[in-house]
C-alpha cells in the first residue's frame, strides 16, 4: 500500500497530516509512504525530516502516481487526486454536510472518502477522534488570545505599587474545548466560571476548580443527545439559559464559547445587548466563529469592538498551534490506520461501524445515511 501525504491548499490552513514519528510507524506496518515537497513547511517540519523518517518526498504528481491511500488535514480538491489508484481512500476533514460539491465529485471519480470528523464517540475511536484532538489544542489557544487582546492581567498580583485583582473568565459550553479552556485560565491565576446545557458538566467543572453557572429553574432537561453531542434547546431553557446568562455576563472579563451542534449552526448563545452590559476592555473569543458563531457580530479572523469589548474568533483555531496540532491529527490518522491494518491484505481493511461511520462515498457512489437523506 501506498500512502500520499498531500500539501495543504486552503487559506490559513498550516497543518500536515503525518509527522516524522508517524511516518516511521506506518512504514513499520509495510506501507510505502511519499509526502508532498514542503508539506511541513508551517508546522515546522522540514522535507528532510520527512526524508529521514523514511518518506519519499517529491511534487504532487510523483506521490500521487498509484497512491492508495491519501492523507489531508482537509479533503483535497479532486484535481489534486489525479493519478491515485482506482477507489483510493482518502482520509480527511471534509466538511461533508457543507461540501456537496467536493463529495459528488469523489463520488464520480470512484474514489472512497472517509471523513474523520465523523468518527464515533465510541471508546475504541477516540484516539482517532479529530475533533477532539483539535479542539482540546483550540481551547487553549482562545484563553491565550483573550490574555494577550486583555488590558489587565489574569492573575491577581499583590505588589509593592498596590494590588490587581484577578481576571472574571466565564466558559460557555463545556465540552473537549471548553474544559481545556478552564484549566488554561485556571493555570493563569483566573477566576473561572462555566456553564453547559449538559448537566454531566457541573461535576466536571468543580473538578477543575470553577464554578458552575446552571439553569435549574426548567425542570427534567437533560441537554445530552446521541453519542455524548448535545441536541438543540427547547424555548423554555433557551430563556431561562439567556437570563441567568446576562446577569453572569455583566460581571465578566473575559468570555470564550464553545458551543456546537453537530450538523448545524452554532446556537446563539451571546447577543449584542449583553454584550453592552460588559466592562469596557472586555474580552470575547468566539471558537464557533466559523460554524456560523455562539456570540452576535463575530467574525472569522477579525477583531470586533462592540460597547468597548473586543469579540475575537479565528476561523481554523488549530491552525494557529501547527506543529502540536498537525503532531496530534497525525496519530489520529496513525491510529486509525492501524486498528484497520490486515497485515495479511498489507493495507487497512475497513469494515466495522467506524467504517460505516466515516464512510462518505464508495465504488462510484455516495454511501453515507445522512447524505443520502439530505438528497443531493
Ligand atoms: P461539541 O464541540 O459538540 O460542543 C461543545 C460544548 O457545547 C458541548 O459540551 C455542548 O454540550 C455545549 N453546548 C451545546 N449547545 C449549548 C448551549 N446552547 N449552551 C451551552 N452549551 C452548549 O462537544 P465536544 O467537545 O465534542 O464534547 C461533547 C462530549 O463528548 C464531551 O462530554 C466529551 O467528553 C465527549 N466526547 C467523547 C468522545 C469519545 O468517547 N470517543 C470523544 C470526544 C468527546
Amino acid at each position: 500500500t501506498t500512502i500520499a501525504i498531500v500539501k495543504e491548499r486552503a487559506a490559513g490552513e498550516s497543518r500536515v497530516a503525518a509527522t516524522p514519528e508517524t511516518v516511521r510507524k506506518l512504514i513499520k506496518l509495510g506501507a510505502h509512504v511519499r509526502v508532498e515537497t514542503g508539506a511541513g513547511d508551517t508546522a515546522s517540519i522540514t522535507d528532510t525530516d520527512f526524508a529521514d523518517a523514511g518518506a519519499q518526498v517529491g511534487d504532487l504528481a510523483a506521490i500521487m502516481q498509484g497512491a492508495n491511500v491519501v492523507l489531508g488535514v482537509q479533503a483535497p480538491a479532486l484535481e489534486l487526486l489525479q493519478g491515485a489508484a482506482p477507489g483510493a481512500r482518502i482520509a480527511a476533514i471534509f466538511d461533508p454536510f457543507g461540501r456537496r460539491d467536493l463529495i459528488n465529485d469523489y463520488a464520480a471519480a470512484g474514489l472512497e472518502g472517509l471523513a474523520m470528523e465523523l468518527m464515533p464517540r465510541i471508546t475504541r475511536a477516540q484516539s482517532m477522534d479529530v475533533l477532539s484532538s483539535q479542539s482540546n489544542l483550540a481551547g487553549y489557544k482562545a484563553v491565550l488570545a483573550c490574555a494577550d487582546n486583555f488590558g489587565r492581567a489574569f492573575p491577581m498580583m499583590m505588589t509593592a505599587a498596590g494590588t490587581i485583582t484577578a481576571a472574571r473568565v466565564f466558559i460557555m459550553g463545556v465540552g473537549v474545548a471548553g474544559l481545556q479552556a478552564i484549566a488554561t485560565a485556571k493555570r493563569l491565576g483566573a477566576q473561572v466560571s462555566a456553564t453547559d446545557v449538559r448537566s454531566a458538566t457541573r461535576e466536571q467543572i468543580q473538578s477543575l476548580g470553577a464554578k458552575p453557572i446552571f439553569v435549574d429553574s426548567v425542570a427534567g432537561i437533560e441537554g445530552e443527545g446521541s453519542g455524548g453531542y448535545a441536541t438543540e434547546m427547547g424555548e423554555e431553557y433557551r430563556l431561562a439559559q439567556a437570563e441567568l446568562v446576562s446577569s453572569h455576563i455583566a460581571k465578566q472579563d473575559i468570555v470564550i464559547t464553545t458551543a456546537l451542534i453537530p450538523g448545524r449552526a452554532a446556537p446563539r448563545l451571546v447577543t449584542d445587548a449583553q454584550i453592552a452590559t460588559m466592562k469596557n476592555g472586555s474580552v470575547i473569543f468566539d471558537l464557533a466563529v466559523a460554524q456560523g458563531g455562539n456570540v452576535e457580530g463575530s467574525q472569522p479572523d477579525r477583531l470586533v469592538e462592540r460597547h468597548g469589548v473586543k469579540i475575537i474568533g479565528y476561523a481554523n483555531t488549530p491552525a494557529h498551534l501547527a506543529t502540536d496540532a498537525s503532531a496530534l491529527l497525525a496519530r489520529n490518522f496513525l491510529n486509525f490506520l492501524s486498528a484497520f491494518w490486515d497485515e495479511a491484505a498489507g493495507e487497512p481493511v475497513l469494515d466495522d461501524e467506524i467504517g460505516t461511520a466515516i464512510r462518505l462515498t464508495q465504488g462510484g457512489r455516495i454511501v453515507h445515511p445522512r447524505l443520502l437523506e439530505q438528497g443531493n
